[in-house]
């Protein structure tokens, strides 16, 4: 019986990312698949910490966070947003934005309350819901026509999910696989759906914020209808520094809501790391400075994952070593390849959706590994993401140039 794990967790024992790195480690292959940066982060942010470490934060924190990261957030977020952020009230500072997202579900949805979710969605939604003992309600998007990229909102499908029980919104933009960004016409219709239901709360994941691709900005559905105060909106500096491991996350919004995020984070972690947080607040500072020829940190960091994402386009179109239609993602960390599984080992067919065949047998045969779409897609919609593969663009220049010695 100690043997067994709780039933809440039963369901949740596999992910994508205990699979595949592993398995790419095991191969000796070229990770593209989870999407952790394969490049050193910033000078300024290694002496960010040692200076953190050396003027000697390292206990715990306030809970919400250390007043010169709030303060720095709010600082950030409020020329972005064009407003005034209280950080004592309106800043939530999580361990990483995983935890976050944990806390505001555990925070916000009661025993069968439900969650309307996009789908495909980052693999942590559905999970944190059910744990949250949520119900979760997912939307699928409508996938783009062969040779197009765009994927489109069924707004009517939308807006048929919310009922009296729906108590949390979820959105995820730029969009971790699909690399979708949310145009200001959609958040402004999904604004509008919301504004019918001002009991629900929202969860917006904006965690690649600052990686949007040509034409394409950023925009926050906080800032559409006065949703300011009932959208908890997230980011990480995992992403914005390529320090995944450091796990410091936030999020802004209205006072209530980050009071529910603040005091579910004291049932979590408590607090955050406090030296990477220190950290964190001088990096936010610096990133405000001419960086690298480039006006600003976040406008270089941009440039690097837009001629990453060129390259990679590139490759895949010249590969003669499968069939694969390599498509323009608008931001993000990932570009999508739509795959045909017919030219890879039949053997690995016969265990497993194409997607996953196709990235396996590419681990084992060629060395790269990648991620299978489908595994972020509901079981009703999981059809749709079965000729689907994602690559990481957040990896060292060194392992595209070797990609591109296996494949072209
Ligand atoms: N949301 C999305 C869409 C992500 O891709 C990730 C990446 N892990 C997270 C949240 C979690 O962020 P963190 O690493 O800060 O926990
Ligand atoms: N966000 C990363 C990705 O999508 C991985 C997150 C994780 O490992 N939990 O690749």
């Amino acid at each position: 019986m100690w043997k067994q794990i709780s039933k809440k967790l039963e369901p949740f024992q596999y992910t994508v990312w205990t699979e595949f790195t592993p398995l790419a480690i095991k191969n000796k292959a070229i990770n593209l698949g989870q999407g952790f940066p394969g490049f050193p982060c910033p000078d300024f942010v290694k002496e960010s910490l040692a200076d953190a470490t050396n003027s000697n934060e390292n206990q715990y924190s306030r809970p919400q966070g250390v007043p010169a990261l709030v303060e720095e957030i709010a600082r950030h977020y409020g020329k972005k947003h064009n407003r005034v952020i209280n950080p004592m009230t309106e800043v939530a500072v999580t361990e990483g934005a995983t935890e976050g997202l944990l806390s505001a579900f555990l925070s916000m949805v009661d025993t069968g309350d439900e969650v309307v979710i996009i789908d495909p969605s980052f693999d942590l939604y559905v999970p944190q819901t059910i744990l949250a003992g949520g119900i979760p309600k997912l939307v699928s998007l409508i996938p783009p026509e062969a040779g197009q990229t765009k994927w489109g909102v069924d707004f009517e499908k939308l807006e048929q999910a919310f009922n009296e029980k729906t108590r949390v919104f979820v959105i995820n933009t730029p969009h971790n696989p699909l690399g979708k960004m949310f145009s200001s016409e959609e958040l402004q219709k999904i604004a509008q759906i919301l504004e019918k239901w001002p009991n629900v709360a929202i969860i917006s994941d904006e965690v690649y914020e600052h990686i949007a691709f040509n034409e394409n900005k950023h925009l926050s559905l906080c800032d559409f209808s006065n949703l300011w105060e009932r959208t908890a909106t997230f980011s990480s500096a995992g992403k914005i520094f390529s320090v995944t491991g450091w796990k410091i996350g936030w999020a802004v919004g209205g006072p209530e809501i980050m009071r529910k995020i603040s005091t579910s984070h004291l049932w979590t972690t408590f607090c955050s790391n406090t030296t990477c947080q220190g950290a964190v607040a001088r990096s936010l500072r610096m990133a405000d400075n001419p960086y690298m020829g480039f006006p600003d940190y976040y406008q270089w960091i941009a440039n690097q994952y837009s001629r990453k994402k060129e390259i990679l386009y590139e490759i895949l179109s010249n590969t003669k070593k499968f069939k694969i239609e390599p498509m323009e993602p608008e931001g993000g960390f990932f570009l999508l390849g739509r795959v045909n599984p017919n030219d890879i080992d039949p053997k690995y067919l016969a265990n497993g959706s194409p997607d996953f065949a196709f990235c396996r047998w590419m681990t084992e045969n060629l060395k790269i590994c990648a991620i299978p779409c489908s595994a972020f897609f509901s079981p009703q919609s999981k059809h749709l993401g079965h000729n689907f593969v994602r690559f990481a663009l957040c990896k060292d220049y060194s392992e595209y140039e070797a990609v591109a010695r296996i494949l072209n």
